[in-house]
């Protein structure tokens, strides 16, 4: 039974790592963007971190953060395979994604993360961004 449940997670993280990063994620913002109004944004646009969204004249920038690559508290499981491999993993881009953010505020932009698991809260996501780009 535990084999069953090994090769069950097995292919979940093989899964994740095959995907190309949060493109899903990625799209669901942009499509909750599309529906309030919000226009302006770019896509991938070559500042630091290269943020997922970014709003240029404004000076913001967001990223949509996959829960398991992020290590999100409250999503975020260690698989059961490789735990050492994994946690190096996750700490690291932990680290580079506070890294980024330190870079981006020295160069004046404000920085909103957004984890996969909130996207199903439009409204509070939609009303962040607003505020943020004025
Ligand atoms: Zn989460």
């Amino acid at each position: 039974m535990s084999d069953v449940f090994s090769k069950q997670r097995r292919s979940e993280v093989m899964s994740r790592i095959r995907g190309k990063g949060n493109e899903k994620t990625e799209v669901r913002l942009a499509k909750l963007l599309r529906e309030a109004g919000i226009k302006s944004w770019r896509r991938h646009q070559p500042i630091p971190g290269r943020p997922d969204f970014s709003f240029r004249k404004q000076k913001v920038a967001v990223f949509v953060d996959g829960c398991f690559w992020h290590g999100c508290p409250r999503c975020f499981r260690l698989p059961k395979q490789n735990r050492a491999f994994w946690k190096a993993k996750i700490e690291g881009n932990r680290k580079r994604d506070r890294s980024v953010k330190g870079r981006l505020r020295r160069l004046g932009w404000k920085v909103i993360r957004i984890r996969e698991c909130r996207l199903k809260h439009a409204d509070r996501i939609v009303a962040k961004i607003r505020q943020a780009i004025g």
